[in-house]
């Protein structure tokens, strides 16, 4: 039947579903390239939020449009200021308290995304002791629950929620357009993943941020999580010897390039968008004005309509002092008496504290 229909066009939506290394990969998808030769090859159009440079490229290879134009568009947020911050495992509850504390303080509804159930599970807990009770999203939620919570969260059901921990389970047809905090307990396991997660912030337009926990070096345990979760993804996938091999290559390399990111020297905003093949306009102003913010900046610090990230702003604003940073990332003045960490600031080093860790801030 197939060969008797001619259409103008294929369209296929979600079309990162082509891709047999991708999460949700489905195998009907695959066939598409076949389908579309059985039509006669029609022009094909393939919608995605999510693919990378290496993604796009094996979509139009499976459409059989291999020199098929790219258009990506949507990578880049800049509402969404980016802080990365070095905190060792054991000092993130304290961290992620202290956040969502001056979250609830300024009045910003946050998200706390972790990476595996047993660090959602355990963290609640922690963060009760610390006067900010948070609960838990995670797949194996009945369904109730899951639905309350997001009710609950997007403000339609009381009590209403402010904050909310959660897996990358949350998410998949939720809207909820003023969540301004997100925070990532550590990299996920793609810069795909991280675009969709950090994505959840700011879809009202105003301005907020997004922090990611990384450990204090490359080398931390951040990345054996990852690996260790990729094997078991590995191990239940339906694929041949050589095709398993293949999948956990491609996983590994997926979360060391995302740690790569995660410890980039450079503009975070810039590498993402590098990634996904988006280049980065940057709103031309008139000479004038570029001399006038180049006089008056603190320490001729860029002048942007917002702040970019913790390199792009580190000038202005040390990223160790992340109280100050997210106040000004989000335009709001942080609550009277709130401590800074002033010793940071000031380049000397706080007794007893060790760059990195919680204990910055005493
Ligand atoms: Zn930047």
């Amino acid at each position: 039947m197939l060969r008797t229909l001619r259409p103008a066009y294929l369209v296929v939506d979600e079309a990162h579903c082509i891709d047999r290394w991708a999460r949700d990969f489905r195998p009907e998808y695959g066939r598409l390239g076949e389908v579309r030769e059985q039509l006669g090859n029609p022009p094909v159009l393939a919608f995605t939020a999510t693919a990378g440079r290496e993604t796009q490229a094996r979509i139009l290879a499976s459409l059989g449009a291999g020199d098929g134009d790219v258009f990506v568009h949507g990578a880049n947020r800049p509402n969404i200021t980016f802080l990365r911050r070095r905190v060792r495992q054991d000092a993130r509850p304290a961290f992620v308290a202290e956040l969502l504390r001056l979250a609830d303080a300024i009045g910003v509804k946050s998200m706390v995304f972790v990476p595996t159930r047993k660090i959602g599970d355990a963290l609640p807990a922690a963060l009760a002791t610390q006067g900010v009770a948070t609960p838990f999203f995670h797949g194996q939620l009945r369904t109730q629950e899951k639905e309350d919570l997001v009710q609950r969260f997007g403000g339609h059901l009381e009590p209403k929620l402010s904050r909310i921990i959660c897996t990358n389970a949350f998410g998949m047809g939720v809207d909820i357009p003023d969540v301004r905090l997100v925070i990532h307990w550590q990299h996920p396991a793609s810069p795909k993943d991280y675009l969709q997660e950090f994505g959840r912030a700011g879809r009202n337009g105003q301005r907020s941020v997004a922090i990611l926990l990384t450990d204090p070096k490359p080398d931390g345990p951040a990345l054996s999580l990852l690996d260790f979760m990729a094997g078991l993804t590995v191990e239940d996938a339906k694929v041949t010897a050589g095709e398993h091999t293949a999948l956990l290559t491609q996983k590994r390399r997926l979360s060391r390039q995302m740690q790569t990111f995660a410890f980039h020297r450079s503009c975070f905003r810039d590498a993402l968008l590098c990634y996904f093949g988006e280049a980065r306009t940057r709103p031309r102003r008139p000479l004038a004005l570029r001399i006038i913010d180049w006089v008056f900046a603190k320490h001729g610090a860029r002048a942007e309509s917002g702040i970019c990230c913790d390199v792009c702003h580190a000038r202005r604003c040390s990223p160790e002092d992340h109280v100050r940073f997210v106040c000004e990332a989000l335009t709001i003045p942080p609550p009277s008496g709130w401590p800074t960490s002033r010793a940071v600031k000031s380049g000397r080093r706080p007794r007893g504290g060790r760059p990195g860790t919680f204990a910055d801030r005493r």
